[in-house]
């Protein structure tokens, strides 16, 4: 049952990324041609400050999405999604760095700042992206449901809207995807060895009672 269309980022990218991982989703070879060209060196160095961001969002049982915004060759800010243990649906790894930045430099607005983030951004984070001026996006893992650099929507491509922000995707797109299928995966497990468990929990207090006989 789909009602009307609910924006809840947070919870609707997590279940977009446990439907791909259960589904084996893989891009295109097509796909994968278009849109990883020759990583270089710097963007694989800043991602892999990214994705030790998304292990800390793990370690917090929170959907592991990890980002760090760069100015020059400087990290200003890392953040990482927590979202259940901020209460906060906005609490996405981009929001958290970019409000760290912003805080950092005492400016709203980081022009000349690269966000690397191990997910594509969903439409809040581009559109804080946008707001903040951001120079450059760079994201690994592609998403299906959310995304918002062009798997859903392209939010960068109007140019009514974006005048600032380039955008590269897929940057070490497989390593990042497997972490969050990996989360996915451990969490289906736990989620079925916990019903395991009560399942033989009530069988063993039913079965004194139904053993007895009368
Ligand atoms: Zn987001």
């Amino acid at each position: 049952m789909s009602g009307p269309l609910t924006v809840c980022v947070a919870s609707s990218a997590s279940e977009s990324l446990e439907l791909a991982a259960a589904n084996s989703v893989a891009p295109s070879a097509e796909a994968l041609a278009v849109s990883t060209p020759a990583v270089s060196e710097r963007d694989r160095r800043f991602m892999a400050l990214a994705q030790a961001a998304a292990e800390q969002a793990r370690a917090a049982g929170e959907v592991p999405v990890g980002a760090v915004l760069v100015r020059g060759d400087e990290v200003i800010a890392t953040g990482f999604n927590h979202p259940i243990g901020a209460h906060d649906p906005s609490a996405h790894a981009e929001m958290v760095a970019l409000r760290a930045a912003a805080l950092a430099v005492e400016n709203y607005r980081l022009p000349g700042c690269e966000l690397y983030v191990t997910l594509e951004p969903c439409l809040m984070c581009a559109g804080a992206i946008m707001h903040a001026r951001i120079a450059r996006v760079v994201f690994g893992a592609r998403d299906p449901k959310t995304g918002a650099c062009g798997s859903v929507v392209d939010a960068f491509a109007n140019p009514q809207l974006n005048h600032h922000t380039s955008v590269t995707g897929g940057v070490l797109e497989t390593e990042c995807g497997a972490a969050l299928k990996s989360f996915f995966a451990d969490r289906r497990r736990a989620s079925r060895e916990a019903r395991a468990a009560a399942r033989a929990e009530a069988g063993e207090t039913d079965t004194p009672g139904s053993a007895e006989p009368l």
